[in-house]
């Protein structure tokens, strides 16, 4: 140790020191509507059929551990990630329920870490079978590894040949060390309102499904619904589905909005920092982008596009305070944005500003955004990053 260092650091404040995590930008999560939103999707599914919460990409921004923790407690019985290391995170958080990875294995130091750490792998391939059967020999013989068979029935992304499944799976089965735990699907088109592809790709999944039937095997569960296809259509939900947007309080498509009562789950705040006034014919921020036409008093809020406002919101979002809707000017920088609160005079600062979410009457959405940008909710949501701390 270097003797100018002190030793013992200054700490942190502690992590359930709400107030600390609330000093500048943070997001909200309203557990209970994530538990409401729970039981809504239950309301629509049949008693047998398991619920597998789609956690991937931290929890669809709004932290994946809290968020896992809270669907468990309501039974939800399943939980898939994206990739290896959002498996470890939650298994490291001492998060046991069953964890899907949906994404491809295709190395050996992911064979071993899904080994190691207890996940469940997504086979494609009979590559990675083979990968992960011996990898398994090698690390723990005797124990054998639930895999998750998936097929493509029409996304044209990940998946075997939906016309292969009896081969592949027959293929897969006969391997060392790997149980088959599932076979799945991906629907590309649940949320149009054109039902013709889902139609098509749950034919076909249930031809797979008979086929390898007609072979001699039994398929413990079957998957196939997002969250559009559990809004849209039973006969897409087989004995597992598997939410994601629709947990966090969103919809794929408004069309699907009256076929359950979603609440949405995060919010994001941040604090003014300094309020100041400025001439007409004043620029604001980078660039100029926006010049005062009139005497005006602004207010900087120290949120930023790398806490996930998207730059190109850039003089086109509105924000709330008190209740009131106040515009957002100028080009919004990496750490904070400037608003115009020319409306209330006697603003202070520290102050708390509503940048997602609801104030009195008025409501922000992800949705608001995603319409304003030309892109989807998700996009939106997964863009909080971990700068943000989670608040619950
Ligand atoms: C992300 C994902 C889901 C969840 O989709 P939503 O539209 O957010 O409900 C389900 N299944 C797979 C394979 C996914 O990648």
């Amino acid at each position: 140790m270097n003797d100018s260092h002190p030793e013992q650091l200054p700490q942190r404040p502690a992590l359930e020191d709400t107030d600390w995590d609330r000093q500048r930008a943070w997001v909200e999560i309203d557990l209970a509507a994530l538990a409401h939103n729970v039981r809504q999707i239950r309301s629509l599914l049949a008693p047998d059929t398991q619920i597998m919460a789609v956690v991937k990409a931290d929890g669809y921004g709004h932290g994946a551990i809290e968020i896992a923790r809270t669907i468990i407690a309501e039974n939800v019985e399943w939980l898939a990630v994206a990739t290896v290391t959002e498996g470890i995170e939650l298994r490291s958080a001492g998060i046991v329920a069953p964890i899907l990875i949906l994404g491809a294995v295709n190395t050996n130091v992911q064979a071993q870490a899904i080994a190691k750490w207890g996940l469940q792998p997504t086979i494609c391939t009979i590559e990675q079978a083979i990968l992960l059967s011996k990898a398994i020999a090698k690390l723990a013989p005797g124990l054998p590894l639930t895999v998750h068979l998936k097929l493509d029935t029409g996304m044209s992304r990940l998946g075997a040949d939906w016309q292969q499944a009896v081969a592949f799976y027959r293929e897969v089965a006969s391997l060392p060390y790997l149980r088959i735990g599932s076979l799945y699907s991906h629907l590309a088109t649940a949320d149009d309102l054109d039902p013709t592809v889902m139609e098509l790709q749950i034919a076909r999944f249930d031809r797979a499904i008979a086929a390898i039937g007609a072979a001699g095997y039994t398929i413990p569960l079957l998957h196939l619904a997002n969250s559009a296809g559990i809004l849209v259509s039973d006969r897409s939900h087989y004995n597992l589905v598997r939410p994601g947007l629709s947990l966090y309080g969103l919809y794929p498509a408004p069309h699907l909005q009256p076929k359950i009562s979603l609440q949405p789950v995060l919010s994001v705040k941040a604090r003014i920092s300094q309020i100041k006034e400025i001439a007409a014919g004043t620029g604001v921020s980078y660039g100029h982008r926006f010049i005062a036409d009139r005497d005006m008093q602004i207010a900087v809020v120290e949120i930023g596009y790398a806490d996930g406002v998207p730059r190109r919101l850039s003089n086109r979002m509105q924000v709330a305070i008190r209740g009131c809707l106040v515009p957002q000017i100028g080009s919004i920088t990496m750490d904070r944005i400037v608003l115009d609160v020319s409306q209330i005079p006697d603003l202070q600062v520290g102050e708390i500003v509503t940048i997602l979410g609801r104030d009195g009457t008025i409501e922000i959405t992800a949705d608001d955004w995603a319409n304003e940008l030309g892109t989807i909710s998700w996009e939106i949501l997964c863009g909080f990053k971990h700068r943000l701390p989670r608040v619950s």
